[in-house]
């Protein structure tokens, strides 16, 4: 789960990283009062989207002028007319893809007099079972970049999860950094807190970008982007319930997220109802291998209800994207009689637009079959996964 940068700052702050004041604006009427509570004589007013390059974005409205999306503002008047400017307009930045993001809400920050820039990010490296830092001078910038154009401006470290954070790790990073003396000593502070946060609050990243050394000799937490571990999402249902905003979400995978579905939405036409993650994955495969491409990842998962499946074929009817639909079942604990009712169910009340094809095997496969039979929905049934993948490229390369 992706939080806002306000979001962000506000839980590092918990555990006493240094950030900006702030106050976010959700309703234009409050950002006068927001930016009085701030004294100048510079306020940062920041698009809250969950993507980053939002300086550098474009907003397609014309009202919302070319300043990008954060913007520095010489007086309240001026942070106001940004935020009127902003707020309710679509943001398009490198991270956004082309459609954009409305900024639906800003954070109004104290201006910083900013010296130097650097990026940090924590992340849970998968091959080492490691928590990592990468830290690098070049902040402010793209990291993708730096790492591809200059790689020895990077340095990366992990630690052992037995000793946790060390004064040796901070002292990597201020030497990292260039940092000496009072700097160095912030540094190390500053990464040990990062660390605490990281691991009490179960997240798998937090990127920092830029982290600036301000010229009153600061070291400071100037953007924030952080992602929770949604399997650990139980240990914090504070957060889960109160930092979530659906907006940023896709709606499919929000409504998914409902029935308790394991579903994501992917650029292709094909939609696909599955069991199991593995079998799930075997299908998106063989679809492109007859050379389509797959709508969605879907696992109904063993335990689904007629409900549930039902609710999973409409969320995959629903797509407009979704010019075919295949149902690939292997029956197990899941029972094909209770895919093929969801799916006839779903079918009666959304109707279908797109041809369907479906494969089942295993438990209850004839009582499965027969109902799908008996519907009398134009069905292609298939008697194994190729010759279903077939069936449904062709079905959908010939309409
Ligand atoms: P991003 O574009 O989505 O990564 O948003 P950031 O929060 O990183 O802001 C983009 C850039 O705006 C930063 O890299 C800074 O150069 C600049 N910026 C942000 N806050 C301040 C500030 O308080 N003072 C100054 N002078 N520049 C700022
Ligand atoms: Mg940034």
């Amino acid at each position: 789960m992706n939080i806002h940068e306000y979001q962000a700052k506000a839980l590092l702050h918990e555990f006493g990283v240094p950030i900006s004041r702030g106050v976010p604006v959700l309703r234009l009427q409050d950002a006068e009062a927001a930016a009085k509570q701030l004294p100048g004589p510079v306020w940062v007013v920041k698009s809250q989207i969950h993507a980053g390059g939002r300086g550098k974005g474009k907003f397609k409205e014309e009202r919302a002028g070319d300043k990008g999306g954060v913007r520095i503002a010489k007086s309240v008047a001026e942070a106001v007319e940004f935020a009127k400017q902003m707020l309710g307009s679509t943001l398009v930045t490198i991270q956004t893809g082309p459609a954009g993001k409305q900024v639906n809400r800003l954070y109004i920050e104290e201006g910083s007099d900013i010296d130097k820039e650097f990026y940090l990010s924590i992340l849970v490296d998968r091959e080492t079972s490691e928590v990592s830092f990468v830290v690098s001078t070049e902040g402010g910038v793209n990291i993708e970049d730096v790492a591809h154009n200059t790689p020895e401006k990077i340095v990366t470290f992990s630690v052992d999860p037995a000793t946790g954070i060390m004064p040796h790790h901070g002292r990597t990073v201020a030497k990292a950094l260039n940092l000496t003396s009072g700097l160095a000593k912030q540094a190390e502070k500053l990464v040990a807190q990062l660390y605490t946060a990281f691991v009490a609050r179960d997240l798998a990243m937090l990127e920092i970008n830029p982290l600036v050394v301000t010229k009153q000799g600061e070291l400071r937490v100037l953007d924030a982007k952080v992602a929770f571990d949604d399997n650990a999402l139980f240990r914090h249902p504070e957060a889960a319930v109160a930092l979530r905003d659906l907006t940023e979400e896709d709606a499919k995978e929000v409504e998914a997220s409902n029935y308790d579905l394991n579903y994501v939405t992917l650029d292709g036409t094909i939609g696909c109802m599955v069991n199991g993650a593995g079998l799930a994955m075997a299908t998106m495969d063989i679809i492109k291998l007859y050379g389509m491409e797959p709508a969605n990842f879907l696992d109904v998962g063993g335990g689904a209800t007629v409900e549930k499946v039902a609710a999973a074929f409409k969320i995959i009817t629903a797509d407009p994207n979704v010019k075919g639909i295949l149902v690939n079942i292997f029956g197990g604990i899941m029972k094909c009689d209770v895919i093929a009712e969801g799916v006839v169910a779903a079918v009666k009340q959304v109707g279908l637009k797109v041809p369907l094809v479906v494969r089942l095997e295993g438990t209850n496969v004839e009582q499965g079959k027969r109902i799908v039979r008996e519907s009398g929905l134009n069905v292609l049934p298939a008697d194994n996964l190729d010759d279903a993948a077939q069936k449904i490229v062709n079905a959908v390369k010939g309409g």
